[in-house]
């Protein structure tokens, strides 16, 4: 089996512990390599590098780190094979998916570098400045925070750890990343790139280990300006407690249960793709996926006809084959979970139309897999509409207008994604604009673009990544 170390302070070294675990490949059930488990050692360590490291890699221009930052995105560029196939493998990302994550963060870093080096305000002054008795210049004068926490999930392990690093570099921060447990080789692969490119050591350290007992060291030590999860809203409320001692900034990127409105003028076969795509991607373990799927009563049957069997195309297999639609679900914990929702949503009175089961997939019979599943009769109430369910499970809720969809869409406590569907875009923005989420698509689900700002709304979020908006939170 391969075996990764820990990266700090510019080498991979083992745990000083010499712990170590295995990660999974989910559509084997089988381990594929071996890690070194990061602890307290080890993260006072990252940490201590990282701030030693802040002080020269913060007084170099933004254009003399844009440099380092390029040569970095150049040897990502490199990995893309093997990051495609560490990516399937450790996270369960079918090969069409994990493709384009090297492409991915070689932009993102090389965008957030440029704009870094050639748009953002470091300075600006202010205009009409001047106090009568003691007139003067007035300025604004943005500067790098310091020691950067990334805390990253396992659905998108290398598009959110490029998301951490990409701008927090770029902006003259350090960085300590840890990934998530079930899914930590990439983080690896892109500190093996970061090693190659001459980024000086210490600002990007890279600790795999798990949340809880590093959680407690990364969230409160006091050489930590800022700590950035993308996680649970469950994590995000502890994280939040955890770094208010010593105050300081955080960014949260947490759950959601997003709406997908069809409305009544909606293209068909454009809305069905849209709310399979918005739904399915990646099993369902996507924070903005379409979860609740709103369909105007004047549409519903032949809708839920069409996406029925759209939904039943869809191939599952093993998620390295080429011809995969769906692969597993990320472990056997996340499939019992699926599974209860599932068990749940039947004793609350919602019915399944398709799927509802796990499969078992000749020759890969100790994956985890689970049917592409959609509940009809389903009450906003019912626990499966409100609660995140974070696999291949839809809710399909019937609306007869565009007001009661909106309310329908409104009355969760989350706020992250949504969408809309309409052959008029006036009426689809005059939908969208009363919806109380952080970004909806329309006519289109999942797109993301470097310079659009993503973050959620009510219980899905604290603060905004990516984007200019983004770049001005770390600095
Ligand atoms: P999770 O359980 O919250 O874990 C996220 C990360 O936090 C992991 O690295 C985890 O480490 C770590 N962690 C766990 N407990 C911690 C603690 N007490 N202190 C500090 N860190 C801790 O989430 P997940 O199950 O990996 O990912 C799925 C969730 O992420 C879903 O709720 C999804 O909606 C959300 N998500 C949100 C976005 C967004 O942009 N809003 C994007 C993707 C996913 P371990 O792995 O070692 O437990
Ligand atoms: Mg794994």
């Amino acid at each position: 089996m391969d075996h990764y170390k820990l990266f700090i302070d510019g080498q991979f070294v083992e745990a000083e512990q010499g712990a170590q675990f295995e990660t999974i490949d989910p559509g084997t059930g089988l381990p594929f390599a071996t890690v070194a488990q990061a602890g307290s050692a080890d993260a006072e360590r990252a940490i201590a590098a990282a701030k030693r490291a802040f002080g020269g890699w913060s007084r170099l221009t933004p254009i003399a780190r844009a440099d380092f930052i390029y040569d970095f995105a150049d040897h990502v560029s490199q990995l893309s094979l093997r990051m495609t196939v560490a990516e399937s493998m450790d996270a369960g990302h079918t090969i069409r998916l994990a493709k384009w994550w090297a492409w991915c963060g070689s932009q993102m870093l090389r965008n957030y570098a440029y704009t870094a080096a050639h748009e953002f305000p470091w300075e600006e002054d202010i205009l009409y400045s001047g106090n009568p008795i003691s007139p003067g210049r007035e300025f604004i004068l943005r500067e790098p925070l310091g020691v950067c926490v990334g805390i990253i999930p396992w659905n998108f392990p290398a598009w959110m750890a490029f998301a951490k690093l990409a701008p927090a570099l770029a902006m003259g921060n350090t960085m300590v990343l840890k990934p998530a447990t079930a899914t930590p080789i990439t983080a690896l692969l892109i500190a093996e790139a970061a090693q190659a490119a001459g980024i000086p050591p210490g600002v990007i350290n890279v600790v795999p280990g798990p949340g809880g007992s590093l959680g407690k060291i990364l969230c409160t030590h006091p050489d930590v300006a800022k700590v950035a999860l993308t996680g649970s809203t469950e994590v995000g409320r502890e994280i939040m407690k955890m770094a208010s001692d010593t105050v300081k900034k955080v960014t949260l990127e947490l759950g959601g249960k997003s709406a997908n409105i069809i409305l009544d003028d909606a293209d068909m076969d454009y809305a069905v793709n849209g709310a399979v795509l918005g739904t399915f991607n990646h099993q369902g373990q996507v924070c903005e996926s379409g979860t609740r799927v709103l369909v105007s009563s004047k549409i519903y049957d032949e809708f839920l006809d069409k996406m029925k069997k759209r939904t039943e195309e869809l191939r599952v297999g093993y998620q390295l084959l080429p011809q995969t639609h769906l692969g597993p679900v990320v472990n056997a914990t996340q499939l019992a979970t699926v599974d209860g929702y599932v068990q749940t949503g039947k004793k609350e009175g919602a019915e399944v139309v398709t799927g509802g089961k796990r499969l078992a997939i000749p020759e890969y019979e100790k994956g985890f897999y689970y049917a592409p599943t959609i509940f009809t009769h389903v009450k906003n109430s019912m626990r499966i509409a409100q609660e995140e369910i974070f696999g291949p499970v839809v809710c399909v809720i019937k609306f007869d207008d565009d007001e009661e969809a909106v309310a329908i869409a409104n009355d969760s406590i989350y706020g992250l994604g949504g969408g809309v569907f309409s052959k008029s875009n006036a009426r689809a923005e005059r939908v969208a604009r009363q919806m109380r989420t952080g970004t909806v698509w329309i006519n289109n689900y999942h797109i993301f673009g470097d310079y659009c700002p993503f973050g959620g709304y009510k219980q899905s979020g604290v603060g905004s990544e990516l984007g200019v908006t983004g770049l001005r939170s770390i600095r």
